[in-house]
């Protein structure tokens, strides 16, 4: 069993379908998968339930709806271009690019647009509207890629926050018992209300993914509506600049750890592991401050949805963990709103036993909804934190909160060899080292 605490989110494509590499990614550390809703349907939602249940039922399933964004359409192979290019934007495929999702969009912008596809390697600018179709010059880029995602910095284009298509994927996967949505450009606490209005009846919780300025602007309010968010930096690069991207991170790592919320830091972590087997130093650097800076879990993009070397980012992920993890101060993040006092408290007695206590080898918690584990876990105490929990939804739940390890029994936790824990009671609040 991987005792890692820092969890792993993986994106799942064509580099991930193979039943072998899924069951090497499971082991290599993975404990989350996600779809990109943009052109998911039923049959591709059928696939990753069966792909990750068929090795794991503790591994959760992540949605990822596309709301506001504006995305190209899909065509056969990536378009050569190069500054200095006309490319129209139009709505049907006579122009080399339409946002099948947004067939008004020349309704909501002006000449002078800035137009960022991908996370930033391509863009243009709008230089002319003639009806329907907007043309653009190329100002970088090599390549139009099919099916990347646009972004129009500063533009003001009102949209819904779950389109249609979005609500058709996420009704099939609450039918499926997906465990997790993550919604695309939530800019204010309204959109997540919105969100989880839909999800009313369902066990699915919502992660907010932060892509642009008013997301962090509102981040106070949007986290006092979800389950947790992402830093979603590839959305965040192209909105406020790649120089702002570190502190956006910092400030919604920290803000969503003291309202006790999961936060998942995302994007371009190990992005040149799409075509070579070992990551840069930089990379490394990378995911190691995003532990650093508190994350629950980080999350792999390209890097295992459609790159060649999707097994050894995971367990590139997980060796990082491993060896930055024991530098983490487990009473660092002792506070925090939007939790009941009463299971701060008991996380923080927990803690400060495990820290004065000589030999514990795990912290073992006796859960219910798993609002305690997750506590304790998060202050990554030095020793392993397992939390026995019986349904695999609570069990689930916790596959992206840092710092907990879940086992359905008795007989798993033996399993696990450990001879002296402590062992935390959630119903009486007990403590005692057995
Ligand atoms: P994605 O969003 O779904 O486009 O990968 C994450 C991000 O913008 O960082
Ligand atoms: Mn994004």
């Amino acid at each position: 069993m991987n005792l890692k605490k820092t969890k792993i989110v993986c994106t799942i494509g064509p580099a991930s379908w193979d039943p072998e590499v899924m069951k090497n990614m499971i082991d290599a550390g993975m404990n989350c998968a996600r779809v990109n809703g943009a052109f998911a349907d039923e049959a591709e939602l059928d696939k990753v339930t069966k792909l990750v249940r068929d090795v794991s039922d503790s591994v959760s399933l992540m949605m990822d709806v596309k709301g506001p964004e504006v995305r190209m359409n899909k065509f056969a192979a990536a378009k050569p271009i190069k500054p200095g290019d006309e490319i129209i934007i139009g709505n049907d495929d006579s122009s080399e690019i339409y946002p099948g999702n947004y067939p008004d969009l020349y309704k909501h912008l002006e000449v002078g647009q800035r137009v960022v596809i991908g996370d930033g390697d391509t863009e243009l600018v709008i230089t002319k509207i003639e009806g329907d179709k907007m043309i653009t010059e190329v100002v970088f880029g090599e390549a139009l890629k099919p099916g990347k995602a646009m972004n129009l910095p500063g533009a003001a284009i009102t949209s819904q926050i779950l389109t249609e298509k979005d609500k058709t994927n996420l009704a099939y996967a609450m039918k499926l018992g997906w465990d997790f949505v993550s919604a695309s450009f939530i800019q204010t606490a309204e959109a997540a209300r919105e969100v989880n209005e839909f999800l009313k009846g369902s066990n699915m919780k919502l992660i907010a993914k932060i892509e642009d300025q008013s997301g962090v602007d509102n981040i106070d309010e949007i986290l006092e509506e979800v389950d947790g968010i992402m830093v979603a930096r590839g959305g965040l690069g192209v909105e406020l600049g790649l120089e702002y991207v570190p502190i956006a991170e910092r400030i919604l790592i920290e803000k969503a750890l003291y309202a006790g919320k999961i936060v998942i830091t995302a994007t371009q972590m190990l992005e040149s592991m799409i075509t070579n087997p070992r990551p840069t130093r930089a990379e490394a650097n990378d995911v190691a401050t995003a532990i650093f800076l508190g994350s629950d879990s980080v999350m792999l993009s390209g890097e295992s949805s459609a790159g060649a070397y999707p097994v050894e980012a995971v367990k590139f992920v997980s060796r990082v963990a491993e060896v930055s993890e024991p530098l983490l101060n487990p009473t660092q993040y002792n506070e925090a709103i939007g939790v009941e006092i009463q299971i701060q408290d008991l996380a923080n007695t927990v803690i400060e036993t495990a820290v004065s206590e000589e030999g514990i080898e795990a912290i073992v918690v006796y859960e219910t909804d798993g609002e305690l584990a997750r506590m304790i876990g998060r202050n990554a105490p030095y020793e392993p934190v397992i939390a026995v929990v019986d349904n695999a939804e609570v069990a689930r739940a916790l596959s992206i909160a840092k710092g907990v390890v879940t086992v359905k029994n008795e007989a798993e936790l033996k399993a696990l060899g450990f001879n002296k824990i402590l062992k935390v009671g959630r119903e009486d609040e007990s403590v005692e080292i057995v």
